[in-house]
Parts: structure tokens; sequence; C-alpha cells
């Protein structure tokens, strides 16, 4: 413990009070207490199959004894292509083609980059900005802490790159405890004209934002909002990139959050489902006619888009992720949030509306927050996550949101005891 610099982690209250995690099954953790924990976040938003799949457990193994390493210098190999052709099964009509990363960080970086090679590709070398939007969260590197929109995240890492915010869409005066898509607000995305004017769109690269806000609080868009933002997008000739490192593979409902909501961006980033969280792998998925774009500008025999990583589709995380996809397929994963676990999920997380402390409830799909009245700096969220965690439950908190996004395999039973665990905890702390 003396040697780990652990990451999103308050180091030295976490030496003075360890929790361990020793092994994982299905919807539980098993700490080295002997405690059994309910994993109410699938990992970090990530475990959508649940955990111990034997499956992908195989596929790893496999492939490890197959090819555990191929160089990306100018090799290729059959398991990424073969990973790359079952992906596009599930992406909108046009994004078809795939760029391989490591982590959804690297995703976002990667689409930022492909962004301005293909601006740069179609002689539009002055469009190099970027328009991220308040609250998001795009990951850990200079291009995603740029675009993001979350204080914590910026905050002594700057200056930054040139990136303007949209307001996000959070409004508890309007939308408290609204089920599913909140109703009012679609003239937040009005903001990008005014942007976008401001700065004139021939010097705009893209926009970039997540079809739901994940870590920044589960903020959900207004309805016809991201329609919105695809008509000014196509009108002012500016990429649309969705982050869909949290909505995709299921967790609303269908594949992505753009076949949900039937709005197609030009580039969709995603990562942590893409395994089931296994293996560390990362993807863009891309216009087909932005990849075409760059791939051709290039001299012939040049590198077109010279960028990529040692691990860029890794044999052991394609491998991982097609044995993901099987189990997606077989158990109807990616739909089942938009069913009936969906609805009980809706119903259930409403009826804390009324426990003592509690200020609203969002959801979609099998995504969900609580969010508590907190005078600021009450660190409230915090509190909860560690009681909730004592109660055997384990959560992310967001501020003075308690943010759930289940493993897909969720049963009305492991919904009721999230539900019942939060209440005894909302009386607890806030009852008179
Ligand atoms: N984008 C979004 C929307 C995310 O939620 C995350 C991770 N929570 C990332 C990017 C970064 O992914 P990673 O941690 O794999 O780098």
């Amino acid at each position: 413990m003396d040697h780990f610099w652990m990451p999103f982690t308050a180091n030295r209250a976490f030496k003075a009070a360890p929790r361990i995690i020793e092994r994982a099954e299905g919807m539980w953790l098993y700490s080295d207490d002997g405690r059994k924990i309910l994993d109410a976040t699938g990992g970090l938003w990530c475990v959508n199959a649940g955990h111990g799949r034997q499956k992908i457990a195989d596929a790893i193994a496999q492939q490890a004894m197959k090819l555990d390493y191929s160089s990306p210098f100018n090799l290729g190999h059959d398991i990424g292509f073969e990973f790359a052709e079952r992906l596009v099964k599930y992406t909108p009509e046009n994004l078809n083609r795939v760029f391989f990363t490591n982590s959804g960080s690297e995703a976002v970086e990667s689409a930022l980059k492909i962004a301005l090679a293909y601006q740069n590709a179609r002689g539009k070398k002055g469009k190099y900005r970027f328009i991220g939007r308040e609250k998001a969260y795009h990951g850990v590197n200079f291009g995603g802490i740029s675009v993001g929109g979350l204080t914590y995240n910026r905050k002594g890492f700057g200056p930054l790159l040139p990136v303007d915010h949209l307001p996000h869409t959070l409004d508890l005066k309007r939308n408290a405890f609204s089920k599913g898509l909140p109703e009012q607000g679609i003239e937040r995305a009005d903001e990008l004209e005014n942007l976008l004017q401001f700065h004139d769109p021939d010097s705009i690269a893209a926009v970039i934002v997540e079809p739901v806000s994940g870590a920044g609080g589960v903020i959900l868009p207004p309805i016809g909002y991201l329609k919105k933002l695809r008509e000014l997008c196509t009108k002012h000739d500016v990429l649309l990139i969705f982050d869909e490192v949290i909505t995709g593979w299921g967790r609303l409902g269908a594949s992505f959050a753009s076949n949900r909501f039937e709005v197609e961006p030009d580039m969709i980033t995603s990562a942590k489902g893409i395994t089931n969280g296994t293996v560390p792998l990362g993807a863009v998925f891309v216009r087909d006619e932005i990849c075409d774009t760059v791939i051709n500008a290039g001299a012939e025999g040049a590198i077109e888009f010279f960028h990529g990583y040692t691990y860029s589709a890794h044999p052991i995380a394609c491998a991982a992720g097609l044995a993901t996809m099987d189990i997606y397929d077989e158990e109807g994963l990616l739909e089942r949030a938009s069913g009936e676990i969906g609805d009980y999920w809706q119903s259930s997380l409403h009826s804390l509306n009324g426990e003592p402390g509690i200020v609203d409830v969002r959801n979609y799909g099998l995504i969900g927050a609580v969010q508590f009245a907190a005078p600021d700096g009450s660190l409230v969220g915090s509190k909860i996550m560690q009681r909730c965690y004592e109660k055997g439950m384990s959560v992310r908190a967001v501020g003075d949101i308690i943010a759930f996004s289940p493993p897909l395999t969720i049963e009305k039973a492991h919904i009721d005891q999230i539900v019942e665990t939060l209440s005894s905890i909302a009386r607890e702390m806030f009852a008179r």
C-alpha cells in the first residue's frame, strides 16, 4: 500500500481505512473482511453483463495463447478486423469505421484529433476550435479536460485548449423528479447558435457532448435538445461527437444513445462496456466519409493519420470484446433496460420522492441519480456513499448526487435493495 499511488482516491484517508475487494461475481463484490456488497454502479459504469463471465474469461485465455500481441505499425490481425466488423453492426447507419484505443480518455483525444485531421484534409484548416459543455466529463487527458466542464477535473491544469462550453441542462426548478427525459430546456441548445456566431462557424471543428452526462451527475437531455444540436451542427458544417463511453452498450436500452434518441452524430466515443470492463479497450466510431477523406488525402504509401497506441486493437481486448458482444446478444442485454426492468427501475427509484433530504430523482434506461439537499462543501455525497458501503452497497457520489448504473443483468430484488438502502440512509441522515 505504500507504493501504489491510487487514482481518484483520497490516498491518506484510504490508508487509514482501506477497503479491499477480493473477488466479484454477478451483481456482487466480496470484500477481504468477508462482506457481500451489491455493485450498484457496475464497477465504474462498465460491467454491463455482470461480473465473472466465463465466456469472456475463456476467450481471453485462448487468445493469449494464439496471438498475444502484434505491432500496430502496418501489421494487422484477424481478430481486430473481425471485432471492428462486429462492432459496426450496433452503431448508427453511417458510422462504419472503428479507430481503437485503450480507454475512454484516449477515445476522446482520438476523436478530437480525427476532427482536426478531417477539417485539414478537406482544406478547412481554419476550423480548429472545439465546443464542449458545462458539467461534461470526457476523461482526464488534456483534450478531454479542455472540452470537459467539471471544475475539479480542470482546476490546476491550465492553460487548456481554446474551448467554449454550452450550458448544462440540469434544471431542478422546472424538471425535478422527471421520469425519463425532462420536458423543459430544449432552448438551451440555442446557445450553440450563439457560440457559433460569436466565433464564426468557420473556426469550429466540432462540438462534443455526452448524450446523458454521467460523471457530472446523470444529467439528461431535454426532449428535442440533441436533435437541435444535430440540426445546428449540420447547418454550420461542424462535426458532432457523442461521447458514449457510459451511454453505450445497453445502458439506455439500446446499443447506443444515438440509436435510442434517433440522432446520428459524426463520431461516437466508446469504452467500458465494450469489453464488460474486463480488458482496457476504447474505440471511436467514425462516419465513413470522415475516414475516407483523411485516408485519401495522404500521399501514397505514407501514414495518413499519425496517431495510435502500442495497444490499439490489442488482440486480447478484441477477444474479450467479441465474447462480450456474444453475451449481449444471447441474453438480449442491449434492449433489456427499455423493457419491464427499466420500468421497474423508474417506479422504484421515484418512490424515493418525498423521503427526507431528497431534492431530485432522475432516470433513463438503467441509469439513475438521486440528488440530496446539501449546503456547499458539506460532502454529503461522500458521506452517503460511505454509509451505503457500510450497508452493503457500492455507489458513486458526485457532489451531492448518488449515481447508479447497475449491471444490466439486475433483477427486481436488487433494485428493491438499492431503494431500501437509500431510503433508510435518507431517514437516518435527514429526518428531523
Ligand atoms: N468519457 C466519459 C463520458 C466517461 O464517463 C469516461 C469515464 N468515466 C471517460 C470518457 C473516460 O474513460 P476512461 O476512464 O476509460 O479513460
